[in-house]
């Protein structure tokens, strides 16, 4: 059986329950928003592992998206990934992955993830399989997914693209003082610090661990203007930070698309066959090509309504793409829309624009709301939660 007959077969009850799921999550995150704990959900990030995948519904023509597990992989000798779980029902929003080489002394971590619990997670597991202890920390970018979990890396040198060390900087003395209690990312109340880099570099940095060769390689601007994605030659391993969105839907707040895809042309020139992305399951070329069709397709259906002079959020409104759709984190098109039309209107720069993704989601939320598709209205606070988590 197909991925797609599998869809197909599964495909009604599956968006049953994701409508429910969905008519759920606007209830419970209503509740919050009056409940005082809004505050708290946006501080911390998305709780991303329990939230359903919210609207726009999927379309039942298409595949789903695979589900995937946490886990320590081992992919080359002295070379894993620390995959977070993730798929359909399951909300990877503010859930990234993270890898590791092993070197004679000490471990190399790529990334610190989001928090207390996935963050002491990894470095448990890396102490399992290896009895070593981390003694360099390499971040891809900024946002907080991927850095808030340094301070649970004590002992260790802190390396960056300086984009990132500066954006780690603005953020730290604003960061909240606690980590409080959140599905996925902390299970008790404790000290919170965020622990900018130490050292930053701006061409290609090659280590040799161990007889392992890692060029980090400043992609950026794509992602973020600060991207570094960690090449492993000899075993065809790219470590792409969220250069990489498999099967989710990538999240472009920070991006320069135009020069993302750039990145993605040139990364399929490379000798490389396993790509570990920030965000969803390992893959290979073939699954970096397809988010990079993702944004082809959006800037083409965008592009039309933005000629037509339509506002971002009417667009996001109308358009649909076709299989992807089904990726997890469906509302980013609207994000990514106002992202599109700022490179073409001229007003991009590095920043994300909170002002204009709340302007095209209440927008949108005020055409689905008149068509009385309240099942695709999205909640002002999960947009919100996501700027802050990916
Ligand atoms: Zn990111």
């Amino acid at each position: 059986m197909t991925k797609q007959d599998n869809s197909r077969a599964a495909g009604l009850s599956r968006r049953e329950a994701l409508h429910l799921g969905a008519g759920a999550l606007f209830g419970a995150t209503a509740a919050l928003a009056g409940g005082g704990a809004r505050t708290s959900l946006s501080a911390q990030g998305a709780p991303a592992n329990v939230v359903p995948i919210p609207p726009p519904a999927p379309d039942p023509r298409y595949p789903m998206p695979p589900s995937w597990h946490r886990e320590l992989r081992q992919l080359a000798p002295n070379v894993y990934a620390y995959m977070q779980g993730g798929g359909p029902g399951i909300s990877a929003a503010g859930v990234s992955n993270a890898g590791m080489i092993a070197g004679p002394d000490f471990l190399v971590a790529i990334d610190a993830l989001q928090g207390p619990l996935p963050a002491k997670g990894f470095i448990a597991s890396a102490k399992k399989a290896t009895g070593k202890d981390f003694g360099r920390l390499i971040l891809t970018h900024h946002h907080g997914d991927h850095v808030n979990g340094n301070q649970f890396f004590t002992h260790v040198e802190i390396l960056s693209h300086p984009y990132c060390k500066s954006e780690v900087m603005k953020a730290a003395p604003i960061a909240p003082k606690m980590w409080n209690p959140t599905p996925g990312v902390a299970d008790v109340a404790e000290e919170r610090k965020l622990v900018p880099p130490t050292v930053t570099f701006t061409d290609d940095l090659v280590y040799d661990i161990g007889g392992t060769e890692v060029q980090f390689r400043s992609v950026g601007p794509a992602h973020t203007w600060g991207d570094v994605v960690a090449y492993l030659p000899q075993h065809k391993i790219v470590f792409l930070g969220d250069v990489g969105f498999f099967w989710v839907a990538p999240y472009a707040n920070n991006s320069h698309i135009s020069k993302w895809l750039d990145v993605c042309n040139a990364i399929n020139g490379w000798d490389v066959d396993v790509l570990v992305p920030g965000h969803g399951p390992i893959g290979g070329k073939k699954e970096l090509a397809e988010m990079a069709e993702y944004f082809k397709v959006l800037r083409i259906e965008a592009r039309k309504r933005y000629d037509a002079r339509m506002s971002a959020g009417a667009a996001s409104a109308e358009i649909r793409l076709g299989r992807f759709d089904n990726w997890i984190g469906p509302e980013r098109l609207i994000m990514d829309t106002v992202r599109w039309y700022a490179e073409w209107d001229g007003s991009l720069t590095p920043d994300y624009n909170a002002a204009a993704v709340r302007e095209a989601t209440i927008e949108y939320n005020g055409i689905k709301a008149k068509a009385k598709n309240v099942g695709e209205i999205i909640p002002l606070d999960r947009m919100e939660a996501l700027a802050e988590a990916v």
